[in-house]
């Protein structure tokens, strides 16, 4: 299921010289956050638990490097629960799966391993009560992502998705006084403000979620992007193209002052005509992507004469998560209190 990665060829980037003091901004929180770090090491702790290949439904989290790394050590990812053979371990991703999917795991006999971020779990959740209550949803996110698909399918004869604030100029609701808005974890921050803003507009009784759906880790990485932007001349956010929090981080770099702002999966993306006449790079990654790539980009970016690095720290993040519950005892039964917390995070 994943894609294997071309392999580029090309030459390091040159050290070509520029008016001004070569740097880098390193923007701080970056990478991985609890519930990738919680669900990274649920596939491995299934394997070292059930040995390979433990399957994995969709990708684990949204990041090619980590994907391909997993499947190096016998995790087998598939689009579907029908391509499990009957009776294997599954283990759902990150982004959260619809009570459909449970059901059908359920049904072909699979020992399922649910390592659905517990931020995700509360917008399901969130999404179960409003719906019990007789509420519309109007659930700001992106249609067919991963995460959209299981919260909407919580109450799938409530919800509508609205894509983008111009959609919210035209949904339509039943009844303009039970509506609640909610949203994918993963979304720009001002571009989903100016979404419910504009539906307040046309529904002036719109109810507000009980608490931010947009995770923490989403909201950090974003203002710590934005005070590196501010001085930027380019700014590379180091992620996959299908991680909707690394793409976000791209256009919230440029609306914020970045000249231009680029996504890499990998150190050797990084072009030397991008670095033409740039005195200050930004850097940062997605909340899926492990700080050794990010490591890689540093290195690039050193070899052009860009050694001088810089960390602009907005937060600081200690949140942890403990492991899925399946995973939670030992071989004999007992707690395993290694696997509580993750590991540590740069
Ligand atoms: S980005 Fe947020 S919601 Fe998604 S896995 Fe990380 S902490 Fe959870």
């Amino acid at each position: 299921m994943p894609v294997p990665r071309v392999p580029r060829r090309r030459e390091r980037l040159k050290d070509i010289p520029v008016q001004g003091h070569k740097r880098v901004l390193l923007a701080s929180p970056r990478g991985y956050c609890a519930g990738v770090d919680r669900a990274v090491i649920a596939v491995e702790k299934a394997l070292e638990r059930f040995g390979a290949p433990v399957y994995v439904r969709k990708q684990i989290v949204h990041n090619i490097h980590v994907v391909t790394e997993l499947e190096s050590k016998g995790a087998v990812f598939v689009d579907e629960v029908d391509e499990v053979p009957e009776g294997a371990h599954v283990v759902f991703s990150a982004h959260g799966v619809s009570p459909a999917v449970v059901t059908a795991a359920s049904d072909r006999g699979l020992l399922a391993i649910d390592a659905t971020c517990p931020l995700v779990t509360k917008v399901h959740r969130e999404a179960v009560r409003f719906a019990r209550d007789d509420f519309e949803i109007l659930l700001i996110g992106h249609e067919g992502h991963e995460e959209v698909e299981g919260t909407a399918g919580e109450a799938p004869d409530h919800v509508t998705i609205v894509n983008s604030p111009d959609e919210a100029d035209r949904v339509e609701v039943k009844d303009p006084s039970k509506v609640v808005w909610l949203s994918q974890t993963t979304l720009s921050v001002d571009e989903t403000m100016e979404t419910v803003r504009r539906l307040r507009v046309r529904f002036p009784e719109l109810h507000d979620p009980p608490s931010d759906d947009i995770c923490y880790a989403t909201q950090n990485r974003q203002v710590a992007i934005k005070k590196v932007a501010t001085g930027a001349d380019l700014v590379i956010v180091v992620g996959s193209a299908n991680s909707s929090n690394s793409v976000r981080l791209v256009e919230v770099a440029l609306e914020h002052g970045a000249k231009a702002a680029y996504r890499v999966d990998y150190a050797d993306e990084v072009e030397q005509s991008w670095l033409d006449g740039v005195e200050t790079v930004g850097v940062t990654s997605g909340a899926s992507v492990p700080d050794v790539l990010v490591q890689q980009v540093l290195q690039e970016l050193a070899g052009a004469g860009y050694r001088d690095v810089e960390e602009v720290r907005t937060a600081e993040e200690d949140l942890m998560f403990s492991l899925p519950k399946e995973l939670r005892q030992d071989a004999a039964g007992k707690r395993d209190d290694r696997a509580l917390g993750g590991r540590a995070r740069a």
